[in-house]
């Protein structure tokens, strides 16, 4: 049977030989996928040429036709979080709880920003698959301000390398706030994660050309990592940045004081850039595509573009996790362990990657200048997903949920490998597969479980573990064997005792 067919058989109701549009729509949903994914253009076209509400086999061909990969992969809940509803729902636990905490103070240090609404709270998440979720205040516009740094640092990255970049940036923490009036002992911005190192990138990108090249190409890239959709611009913001940053003049200056500009460069200019970059709008719903896009390696996901090369944003995460956060970066590394950028409207924009962007807005701000809410919302997301860095060196889950995996999978896994473990007399490896949550009593598709295994192959030492762990002393396989039958059949006569001694009977003992 062809792919699509199975497929049309698997959303079949009982007793119906067609499947509803809106059934087809509400499975999508529960994936994250959306109706107006740019990936799923010709099948919403082909959809919505079909008269009434049903699809007959043959049309539902045409319907994923385009799409047979994608859609064989949601349904089969193969993308990168299988489980979209669970996952969903958690996110909106986290939002709630992170919501109500009103502290901080918007920033006012361009009058521009001081005069939005501080209540105001979004969260969107898309995931490298372009699964996504959105909740609260998503569709309001904001400027980037400091969140452009990262696509400015790739960009330069992109046109020049590495090697270039670095003769004119560093990449250290600077340990100071992000306009500091401060240069590393070479002179040059400490990284491009502060606005030294920002005006600096600006300055390498196409800056031989008219500025408003440079602006297009700017935009282009924002635009395509955004999945298509047009950012803004605000103009009020940028003559509001260019009449109050006498700070970023001064740094400018300084840097040319230093001589580490690149050659030619008008320092006027490369200011205004500079107040432009910042000025670009978006909303959370296409900043987490921005970050998704980073997290997927430079691939938009909801278009598989390549906007830039996995080199370019290896190095940007790396400085994203060491410096995206202000003065509170250390802080962020060791506590939420992603790399991430925020920035003075309240925006923190994070990457899980290999997995999934996030973008968090909600302006009031802690002293550091990072969102108070953001923060709260990143600490719960790693206190209820092992998303952390390091999270896979402790092993395990302790509490935590890897959404990347499906739990029963998990839990089937788990209990092979332990069945196998047992039945080696592992006792180390036992005890590493207990930090992983693995359940001792947990019995495989013949019921046999880690008890039996290690009755049958003599492993005394693994029995006495899992009877003192108070396992059950006599599950029975679907053969209606239990752990002392096997130990009996093999003869393993101390085994045989212990299970004895726990009070275990056999099979016919029990008849
Ligand atoms: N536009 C801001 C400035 O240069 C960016 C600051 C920020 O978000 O950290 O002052």
């Amino acid at each position: 049977m062809s792919r699509e067919r199975l497929l049309f058989e698997s959303l079949l109701q009982p007793g119906e030989d067609t499947v509803a549009k809106s059934g087809f729509r509400r499975v999508l949903d529960a994936m994250g996928i959306r109706a107006d994914d740019p990936r799923l253009a010709e099948s919403q076209r082909v959809l919505s040429a079909i008269d009434g509400d049903r699809i007959a086999p043959d049309e539902f061909v045409d319907v994923i036709g385009p799409n047979a990969l994608l859609l064989d992969r949601a349904l089969k809940k193969q993308l990168v979080i299988p489980d979209f509803e669970e996952f969903s729902r958690d996110v909106r636990r986290i939002f709630e709880a992170t919501r109500g905490n009103a502290a901080g103070v918007v920033a006012d240090y361009i009058p521009q920003l001081g005069r939005v609404d501080p209540d105001q709270f979004g969260v969107s998440i898309c995931t490298i698959d372009g699964q996504r979720v959105a909740v609260g205040d998503t569709d309001r516009p904001f400027c980037v301000h400091s969140a452009c740094k990262p696509v400015s640092y790739c960009l330069a990255l992109e046109e020049h390398g590495e090697e270039v970049v670095h003769r004119h940036i560093g990449c250290e923490p600077s340990g100071q706030s992000f306009n500091e009036l401060t240069l590393n002992r070479e002179g040059r911005p400490h990284n491009p994660m502060i606005n030294a190192g920002a005006i600096m990138s600006g300055a390498l990108i196409r800056s031989r050309k008219p500025m408003a090249d440079r602006f297009d190409h700017v935009m282009d890239a924002w635009r395509r990592a955004c999945g298509g959709e047009r950012p803004g611009f605000s103009n009020t913001m940028y003559l509001s940045e260019r009449q109050t940053g006498d700070r970023n003049f001064a740094l400018a200056y300084y840097m040319r004081e230093n001589g580490v500009f690149p050659e030619g460069v008008d320092l006027v200019e490369t200011l205004e850039f500079y107040f432009q970059c910042c000025s670009i709008e978006v909303t959370t719903e296409a900043m987490a595509v921005v970050a998704a896009t980073l997290a997927n390696g430079g691939v938009c996901p909801l278009t598989g573009e390549r906007i830039f090369g996995a080199g370019t944003v290896q190095k940007c995460l790396s400085l994203m996790d060491s410096c995206g956060l202000y003065d509170f970066s250390g802080e962020w590394a060791f506590r939420i362990g992603l790399p991430a950028k925020s920035s003075v409207s309240g925006v923190i924009m994070t990457v899980v990657p290999n997995v999934l962007g996030v973008c968090t807005w909600s302006p009031r701000l802690d002293e550091h200048g990072n969102s108070v809410r953001g923060i709260d919302f990143g600490r719960e997301l790693v206190r209820t997903f092992n998303f952390h860095n390091y999270d896979s060196i402790v092993g395990g889950l302790h509490g935590k949920k890897d959404p990347r995996v499906l739990r029963e999978d998990v839990q089937r896994s788990l209990v092979v490998d332990l069945c196998w473990a047992a039945s080696e007399g592992d006792l180390a490896g036992i005890q590493r597969l207990v930090l992983q949550d693995a359940q001792l009593d947990g019995a495989d598709y013949d019921g046999r479980t880690a008890l039996h295994l290690a009755a049958a192959e003599g492993r005394d030492e693994i029995v006495a573990y899992l009877l003192e762990q108070g396992v059950d002393p006599a599950p029975v396989d679907r053969w209606g064997g239990t752990p002392l039958d096997d130990a009996r059949r093999r003869q393993h006569t101390r085994i045989a005792a212990l299970l004895q001694a726990a009070g275990t009977r056999t099979a016919s003992d029990a008849a």
